[in-house]
């Protein structure tokens, strides 16, 4: 029977109920009020039903069972109390689930996030299919809220205070071996049995499932104080990496945790609600639930170019230098051969070696069998020579930075490779037209920049250049999506996005630097705002040299406006001082561990007395600058719109997520603050300040970067 849009149930000649989850045309599940409406319906009209033996709860999409309540639902409230209500509704309707008189069960195939694992705590068992696409969890505090639908209070009193904290704090995603060990599924079967295996496990529980736990876990929950300090230690760790007016959430989490053993469970749940009504009005909760939205909108839009991708099955990389061995890795982790060039086989070994060491990272935590690792392994081909590549589909070409170099790289590729195959630079600061200049075939030739280290940093700028054609960037940014990577598609500007806007940043903290401010202070100064690392520590990560040499690109072409800080590295790069990569830069290093700020780095940088300057004026200098480059590019039109801008931040520099990025910060300081900040700053400073015209219209006409 169809019970509205999402579901539908039917009653199996056993008096089993399957109530499958079936959204139409989209391959995942959500939640949303009106199935819960339908499920609460459906619910009370099986409960007197004498027929009816148990509810199995499936989905008829293969790799989803439910990813959780629909975001846009949780968006939409914008006060406390309704939130808490919203909350409540589901909680009512999956207790309808724990009262039935009869056992229920839920079948887990795919993604089972959130809502859809507030569901299956709900259910008398629950088993879930060794598929790899299997993953469980209650990713709520990573949106800045916590489980609302019971996650809290039935984790907790399912597999314990340790394993929920662990499940709930972090929001991570267990596949279903782990979600077994961890005590919050009962069975795993193979994917072709789990309906059957499921029914089974149920009729089994109808007369009572026994769950073991360690007397040691249930020793801890049954004394307070024992409690408490585990409590503690949690706080104390979470506050190590957030800090409660960012990222509230797991705080709040950790308190409802703690209420599941202290509290009868219809207490513990009024509390979930009360607490989710409070956190999704927050703008940290807003921010985040944005950010989510627009990474998984900027996926499907290949920045307006509508081409048909083709499809990449061989690929080439070359160099097999830092980003070349970085981006063979991440291609052959997906199971696409890639044939890694370099001119040195010592690079080569090198580009092997930190793959294999990125995989047994894995396989130490058992992510990875030792056989899948070679498996992966045997995707890579080293070679030193240039054969091989007449049926690639893909070249990613990650030689030195110097464009004589890439044209020749791309001149020998091309009588090679077949004429539809995409040759993509990974440049910082070559324009993709210049490389393509003397190109046979430019349309073929784009830019995908990654960021270092390639395998952690989610961003990649797709690079569309004069010639480009359409279906070659609709290639590489739907072979990106592959790659798992957030890409951005940005035009062939001087420094493209991220570096350009990076690089006022790093600008103004060495300004502040030569005026005497300290390394740590510049630097405490962006951690406090909320940046994984200081500007400092950050140039010393990517190497002074390489800064340099950037810097000198966009001054380049950008002249008087940037504000030349070529001549503060000078000295430092003169020096033989690289940053982290020689254990020489504005920190100390010891086994390539940042140990202090180095004073003598700072004296080459700066003549003037040691200046002390209050955070906000730090944070000021060196957020602003950034953002009005930010209107200079939106203005450019180096991206389309403001979003890009922010997502490309967070996910390329680490910008704070809970601020949503770089333009959502401007907007909450508001238009017309900014444009008069800025305009003191530039009286003060330079005309590097000198606020955007893009910002001044805006200030006319009052808007904002986004609506309200
Ligand atoms: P790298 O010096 O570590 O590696 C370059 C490799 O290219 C070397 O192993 C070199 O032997 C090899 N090479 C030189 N000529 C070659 C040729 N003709 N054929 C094949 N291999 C050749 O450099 P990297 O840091 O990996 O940078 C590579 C590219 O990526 C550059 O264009 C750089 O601007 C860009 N990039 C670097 C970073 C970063 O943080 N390092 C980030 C983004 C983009």
């Amino acid at each position: 029977m169809d019970d509205g849009v999402g579901m539908n149930h039917w009653i199996d000649p056993g008096g089993i109920v399957h109530v499958v989850f079936d959204r139409p045309g989209d391959k995942v599940n959500l939640l949303t009020p009106e199935i819960l409406e339908d499920l609460g319906d459906l619910l009370d009209s099986v409960r007197g039903r004498e027929d009816v033996r148990g509810l199995l709860f499936k989905s008829a999409k293969p790799d989803c069972f439910i990813a959780g309540m629909d975001v846009e639902v949780i968006a939409s409230f914008t006060d406390a109390f309704k939130a808490a209500e919203g909350a409540r509704f589901g909680q009512i309707v999956f207790q309808k689930i724990a009262d039935l008189p009869v056992p229920s069960a839920v079948a887990i195939g795919g993604t089972c996030l959130g809502g859809g694992t507030e569901l299956a705590l709900a259910c008398t068992v629950r088993v879930a299919s060794d598929s790899k696409k299997t993953k469980i969890g209650l990713p709520e505090t990573q949106l800045g809220i916590i489980p609302g639908f019971g996650g809290t209070q039935r984790l907790p009193r399912l597999v314990g205070l340790v394993g929920s904290l662990d499940l709930i704090l972090t929001g991570k995603q267990l596949d279903a071996k782990r979600a077994w060990r961890a005590g919050l599924v009962d069975l795993v079967v193979p994917e072709e049995y789990l309906e059957r295996e499921t029914i089974k496990l149920m009729q089994k529980a109808a007369g009572g499932l026994r769950r073991k736990r360690s007397w040691g876990a249930r020793l801890v929950e049954a004394l307070p104080p024992l409690r408490r300090f585990v409590i503690q230690k949690a706080n104390k760790a979470t506050s190590e990496k957030v800090g409660p007016e960012s990222y509230p959430a797991p705080f709040r989490a950790l308190e409802a945790i703690e209420a599941a053993f202290a509290m009868p469970l219809a207490q513990g749940l009024d509390l979930e609600a009360r607490i989710v009504g409070e956190l999704v009005p927050t703008r940290t909760s807003k921010n985040l639930i944005w950010i989510f939205k627009s990474q998984s909108a900027l996926k499907k839009d290949a920045g307006g170019i509508v081409a048909l991708p083709r499809k990449v099955r061989r690929t080439a990389v070359l160099g097999a230098g830092i980003m070349g061995g970085g981006i063979a890795q991440l291609v052959a982790d997906r199971g696409i051969p890639v044939r890694l060039r370099d001119v040195r086989g010592e690079a080569l070994l090198t580009a092997m070696r930190q793959a294999a060491k990125i995989w047994k990272e894995q396989v130490d935590r058992k992510r990875l069998t030792p056989r899948e690792m070679r498996q992966k392994l045997g995707f890579i081909a080293p070679t030193l020579d240039e054969s091989g590549f007449s049926r690639v589909d893909l070249v990613l070409e990650a030689v030195v930075e110097n464009l004589e170099v890439k044209q020749k790289v791309l001149a020998a590729m091309e009588d090679r490779i077949p004429d539809r195959a995409v040759f993509a630079s990974n440049t910082s600061t070559l324009p993709i037209s210049d490389i393509a200049a003397r190109a046979v075939r430019p349309e073929r030739v784009v830019g995908l920049h990654f960021f270092n280290p390639v395998h952690r940093m989610p961003l990649v700028e797709v690079i569309a250049g004069q010639r480009s054609s359409p279906e070659s960037v609709a290639t590489v940014h739907a072979f990106a999506r592959e790659l798992g990577k957030v890409p951005v598609v940005v035009r062939d500007a001087p420094g493209f996005l991220v570096n350009r806007i990076l690089m006022l940043y790093f600008n103004e903290a060495l300004r502040l630097l030569a005026e005497g401010v300290t390394i740590e202070d510049a630097d405490a100064a962006m951690l406090g705002f909320g940046m994984p690392m200081g500007p400092f520590a950050l140039m010393d990560e990517i190497g002074l040299d390489t800064c340099q040499h950037a810097a000198a690109v966009l001054e380049g072409a950008f002249g008087k406006r940037i504000g030349a800080a070529t001549p503060i590295l000078q000295p430092l790069v003169g020096a033989g001082r690289l940053g982290k990569k020689n254990g020489k830069g504005f920190y100390h290093y010891r086994q390539g561990q940042k140990t202090r700020a180095d004073a003598s780095a700072a004296k080459l940088a700066s003549k003037g007395q040691p200046l002390k300057l209050p955070v906000e004026t730090l944070q000021e200098r060196m957020v602003l600058a950034m953002a009005n480059e930010a209107a200079v590019c939106l203005e450019d039109g180096v991206v389309r719109e403001p979003r890009d801008v922010d997502i490309a931040m967070v996910f390329g520099t680490g910008f704070p997520p809970f601020r949503g990025g770089l333009l959502r910060y401007a907007d909450s300081v508001g238009t017309a603050v900014l444009v008069d900040r800025l305009a003191r700053l530039a009286d003060a400073h330079g005309e590097r300040f000198r606020p955007a015209a893009l910002l001044r219209d805006m200030v006319r006409e009052e808007r904002r970067f986004y609506a309200a």
